[in-house]
């Protein structure tokens, strides 16, 4: 009987032992996990549950009794300290020591921090709750980072009556992830709703609270130290094998092809790959990527990877607040960001994963 190892007890971690289950593997499966609370979703952590519209009890993927059933064993408030990769052992810090004969790495990443002492960040349950009850009191608000956490917390803030103002460095929003017409939409939808949003800058306004999301720092420690290849993330190939091929690497602590995803599809998309791998042998990963935020009552939506060496076409209107943007290499659609238009995402995915596959 062969036995996984999975070390970290996030979305990716949790679909991995979870599709081992759904794929027959009848092995033993250990979930190792840092934090003391059930695996749960993050997202709701910088919408929902931030905006005090839904409770901590609904963030957990299954319930305890799930693992039960499903002879997980999981293991919270566990950390893993080192890989023996010659005897195929995990040792955690409370010196317990586990054998496997695959070993997923699903350590997901952390937040970058300022130097700056007081400034508060977004990453788990206790920093949502933590950033709330920092809400609740202040009257103003300072946001570090225009990208995607740092406008869904102003959206928040702005709803909870709050004078936010949003810093970002770049000369536009999300510029990372989507084309300056996308980046316009966004800075007018929040000037409309009366954020300040300065660009171009790194002065932090005084403010009650200042929130930075600034990006994150891959949690490639563990990888590392057991010699594995590792960059500013954990290298893995086209079957999400690190240099080790017993060793496997997934979701936001993993690189593979040069890109590095921080992202529910690609965490619960590769750790549903691996659990498959490990019943069946080795197989291509070729998902298509995707992506969603929610800022004020605006839904955006992200199918494939942009790239500013795109050309874009916008189909849709503008001004209604409903519109996609198609980006293309050549004539081939390489991305579509959605807006307000869930029926363009649902088809770009499609579209995206059909070009993908091998034909005839
Ligand atoms: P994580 O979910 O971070 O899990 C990794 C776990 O491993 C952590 O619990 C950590 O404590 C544990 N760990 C690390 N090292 C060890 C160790 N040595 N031993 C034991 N445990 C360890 N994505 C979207 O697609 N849409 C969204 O709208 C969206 N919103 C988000 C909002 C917020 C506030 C955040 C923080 C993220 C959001 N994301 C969103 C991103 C998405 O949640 C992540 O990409 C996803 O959680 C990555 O899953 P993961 O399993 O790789 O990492």
């Amino acid at each position: 009987m062969s036995s996984v190892v999975i070390v970290g007890a996030g979305q990716a971690g949790f679909q991995t032992a979870a599709s081992l289950r759904m794929e027959k593997f009848d092995g033993s499966i250990t979930l190792i996990g840092e934090e003391q609370h059930l695996p749960y979703q993050r997202p709701p952590l910088s919408k929902a549950l931030l905006a005090g519209k839904q409770d901590v009890d609904h963030l957990p993927f299954r319930p305890q009794q799930f693992y039960v059933d499903h002879s997980i064993e999981l293991m919270l408030a566990q950390r893993a300290v080192s890989i023996d990769r010659a005897n195929r052992r995990v040792l955690l810090a409370s010196r317990t020591s586990l054998d496997y004969d695959f070993l997923v790495l699903a350590t997901g990443a952390r937040v970058r921090q300022l130097p700056a002492p007081g400034v508060l960040y977004l990453r788990d349950i206790d920093d949502s709750l933590a950033i709330r009850s920092r809400l609740e009191q202040a009257s103003s608000v300072a946001i570090v980072g225009g990208g995607f956490i740092g406008l869904e917390v102003a959206a928040v803030a702005r709803r909870m009556n709050k004078n936010v103002a949003v810093v970002e460095a770049q000369q536009r929003l999300m510029s990372r992830s989507v084309a300056p017409v996308v980046s316009e939409f966004f800075l007018r939808l929040h000037e409309s709703e009366g954020v300040k949003i300065v660009l171009n800058s790194t002065a932090i306004p005084p403010a009650d609270v200042t929130i930075a999301g600034i990006g994150v720092l891959p949690n490639v420690e563990l990888a590392q130290a057991a010699g594995l290849d590792v960059r500013a993330a954990i290298l893995v190939d086209q079957c999400l094998r690190t240099s080790d091929p017993n060793i496997f690497a997934i979701g936001d602590c993993a690189e593979r092809n040069g890109v590095h995803l921080e992202s529910v599809q690609n965490a619960a998309d590769q750790g549903k790959h691996v659990a498959a791998e490990i019943v069946r042998g080795p197989a291509k990963y070729d998902a298509v990527p995707w992506f969603w935020t929610d800022q004020f009552d605006v839904k955006l939506q992200m199918a494939g990877i942009s790239s500013p060496r795109h050309r874009t076409e916008i189909q849709g209107s503008v001004e209604e607040r409903k519109f996609s943007v198609y980006y293309f290499e050549g004539e081939r659609l390489a991305a579509v960001d959605s807006i307000n238009s869930p029926a363009d995402h649902v088809k770009a995915r499609k579209t995206l994963q059909l070009s993908r596959e091998p034909t005839g």
